[in-house]
């Protein structure tokens, strides 16, 4: 659809988004406070004035939306909306974060210049480092945890707004969107945004499944609204004549859920039977709000029937996000089982708009702990030179979306831990060297081993001993980032002296085999014993557990080394791919890869099975040459967010329909016509064209490079058999560039 309005009606528009904006925010806004946000509005909109978004609307539009999810689904105060309009101002236009302190004052060019940051790393051209940079993203987490508010809502609005970006962009933003900012938003209790984030991303990553579902929630809407009404007039009595004021909300699960649960449980959209909950949120106010949760739960269960091991009480215990809540799975109407949420007004707010919500409602002297003590926790394990970035970011994955458990001090303090940590975590949550020197646990009030799994409501006393210190058999039963990453670096400090000794021996022990000791020797024979870094090479020298005929077959090998590195290349190949399938749709029987698409080597892979026609991408491997996967398989959102770089787009086409780029050479004596000749042979054989022809004679003896494209190997052959009947032509070889 084409953008067109008249420069009039795009001003009248930006000013009425402009209002929209500051109408009914979440805070009240003092009058310092809107002269603040216009400020920033109209620098804004200067800034911009020339840019457009891909749609071809104003930019300005994109700040005023970011701005608008910030005030009102995460519900921060003004000095966030005004670091919202000016997010993208420093990294897209003349402005200088000089320019923006000046105006605004230390704590938004802070802001400011954290969201520059992040958008700098997003833009970095060298995806190998993307691990990394979400480690640096979310170091910026504890500068002001503002920040990445706004850089989600600065995310989500991109989602929301996509569909004029190319389709590669698409797939890898929406990616990145699933592994990254979801679990983030999930841990900041931004459980809205959350949901959307993910049922875009999915839209992205996989349409059809994403339209499929959403057609079937629509269809059944109407089904849900009769249920909700059974339910509501079963409770509608009692409830009104215990004085309740109350609402009750159907609430779908979000399209990203339903497709985990069918995955997940394999099952069909119909098979799915709580597809949706029912929610009950009361007015009520501070002193009676606990008590008024339990009395409804109690209503609810006396006409339903609720399934005992489906209880959970987030009220008495809240989730370290802030969320409260009751949560009770009853056999209602129609004999379905359907989970009921209760919750008091203040409770649903914090459960819509997370942290901020929960900020608002705490007094100022009295800090949640749960969110500052996790971003404390996050801080000192991102900072923690010696982790690996990928690691990193896959541990803190597992952390954002892990259910927590919660278990007790010997002083009765609760902390919360990740489900599935040992004692052993526990010892590390509670103090780096309690981790270190823990040496057993008492659990209830009995002995237990370091590697005892704890389960909520555990009271645990760490037993520590000086001389105990950590090995790497305790990384097998720690689940928490911290654990990992202390565990790891103390190893690596012994590591490092194993090593430097490594280091001595393996200069030795190659000068005797007549090998250079140089960095390139070293990086080859630590790709030799499919080791990852030089450094683990070191240190399996200085243990001892690489053999001296290791090294010997290294040296002999290192003579046809040149050789097997171009044969383990990818090749171009004219044989049509493997077609031992069945299944295979004849139409589309070939793969072809990148935007040229050419014809590489490939193997398909086994996680996903792909078949002709199949939606599928080319991942390069390190060993395997391309691996071809399903956009659907279950690894693909891992490999997209995190080895971008390696993906290649891959399609299936008609062989037939396709031209193909060749390269000849062709060699022989020179003789007058020839030149003539070749190019008659070539332009009479149907369906073959030149692009290129390169002749060089000297002294008698001719060569040529030729460009062509042709359909497929049988043209080819035949082109290349005429061209040797030419007299004169001694040689013709396919080549694999020009
Ligand atoms: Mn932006």
């Amino acid at each position: 659809m084409a953008y067109t309005v008249t420069i009039e009606e795009e001003n009248k528009e930006i000013a009425s988004r402009y209002k929209d904006l500051l109408k009914g925010t979440y805070r009240t806004l003092t009058t310092a406070d809107k002269k603040e946000i216009r400020k920033a509005f109209e620098l804004a909109v200067e800034a911009h004035s020339s840019q457009r978004r891909k749609t071809g609307e104003p930019y300005i539009y994109h700040p005023i939306a970011v701005a608008k999810i910030v005030a009102y689904e995460i519900g921060l105060g003004p000095k966030s909306i005004v670091a919202a309009l000016l997010h993208d101002v420093v990294e897209d236009t003349h402005y200088t974060l000089e320019d923006i302190e000046r105006e605004f004052g230390e704590t938004i060019g802070r802001i400011v210049n954290g969201l520059t940051k992040i958008s700098r790393l997003n833009k970095e051209q060298d995806a190998s480092i993307q691990a990394e940079n979400f480690r640096k993203m979310l170091l910026t987490l504890n500068d002001d945890v503002r920040v990445i508010l706004i850089k989600i809502a600065d995310r989500l609005h991109n989602m929301q707004t996509m569909d004029a970006m190319p389709p590669h962009k698409q797939l890898k933003i929406a990616s990145e969107t699933l592994y990254i900012y979801a679990p983030l938003a999930h841990r900041l209790g931004l459980y809205n945004i959350k949901t959307e984030l993910e049922d875009l991303g999915l839209k992205y990553t996989e349409p059809e499944v994403f339209n499929d579902i959403l057609a079937k929630i629509t269809d059944s809407k109407e089904e849900q609204d009769k249920y909700i009404k059974e339910f509501n007039k079963t409770l509608k009595d009692i409830l009104n004549k215990e004085g309740f004021k109350y609402t009750i909300k159907g609430r779908s699960k979000s399209i990203f859920s339903i497709r985990r649960k069918m995955r997940a449980q394999n099952v069909t959209y119909d098979e799915i039977y709580d597809k949706f909950a029912i929610r009950i949120v009361y007015k009520s106010d501070d002193k009676q709000e606990k008590f008024d949760a339990w009395k409804i739960y109690s209503i609810v269960t006396d006409h339903f029937q609720p399934n005992p091991t489906r209880l959970r009480d987030w009220i008495s215990q809240p989730k370290s996000t802030g969320y409260e809540s009751l949560h009770i799975t009853v056999m209602g109407p129609d004999n379905h089982w359907v989970e009921v949420q209760i919750r008091s007004e203040r409770m649903d707010e914090i459960a819509e708009k997370g942290y901020a919500a929960h900020y608002k409602y705490k007094n100022a002297d009295e800090k949640e702990t749960g969110l500052d003590s996790w971003l404390n926790r996050l801080k000192e394990t991102l900072e923690n030179p010696d982790g690996n970035a990928v690691d990193f970011v896959e541990n803190f994955k597992l952390n954002l979306y892990t259910k927590e458990i919660f278990v007790f001090t010997p002083n009765g303090d609760i902390k919360a831990i990740p489900k599935g940590a040992s004692a052993l975590d526990f010892a590390f949550t509670i103090h780096t060297e309690v981790g270190m020197k823990c040496r057993g646990a008492k659990v209830n009030g009995k002995l237990k081993p370091i590697s005892h799994v704890l389960i909520s409501g555990d009271q645990v006393e760490i037993i520590t001993a000086n001389q105990q210190k950590p090995n790497i058999r305790w990384l097998d039963f720690v689940v928490t980032a911290r654990a990992r990453s202390r565990i790891k670096s103390a190893l690596k400090e012994e590591q490092k002296e194993i090593a430097k000794e490594g280091k001595e021996i393996l200069a030795r022990k190659l000068r005797s085999l007549k090998l250079t000791y140089n960095e390139k020797t070293v990086h080859e024979l630590a790709s030799y014993l499919k080791l990852k870094t030089s450094f683990d090479l070191f240190y399996r020298i200085g243990n001892g557990s690489i053999e001296n005929s290791q090294l010997k077959d290294f040296a002999a090998q290192k003579s046809n080394a040149f050789i097997s590195f171009f044969k383990n290349r990818i090749k171009r190949t004219t044989s049509t791919p493997p077609n031992n399938k069945e299944e295979i749709n004849q139409k589309y029987d070939m793969l072809v890869f990148g935007q040229e698409e050419e014809q590489l080597e490939y193997k398909l892979a086994k996680c996903c099975n792909p078949i002709p026609g199949d939606k599928v991408f080319g991942f390069l491997t390190i060993n395997e040459g391309i691996k071809v996967h399903k956009n659907d398989c279950p690894n693909a959102v891992g490999m997209q967010a995190k080895y971008a770089y390696r993906i290649m787009s891959a399609k299936w086409i008609d062989s037939t329909q396709q031209d193909f780029r060749v390269f000849l050479h062709v060699s022989g004596s020179d003789k007058f016509g020839l030149v003539n000749q070749l190019t008659k042979v070539i332009s009479s054989n149907m369906h073959v064209n030149i692009h290129q022809l390169n002749i060089s004679g000297n002294e008698g003896v001719f060569d040529g490079r030729i460009t062509i494209s042709v359909k497929n190997n049988k043209q080819l052959t035949r082109l290349v058999n005429n061209i040797k009947k030419i007299d004169g032509i001694e040689k013709v070889d396919r080549i694999y560039k020009q």
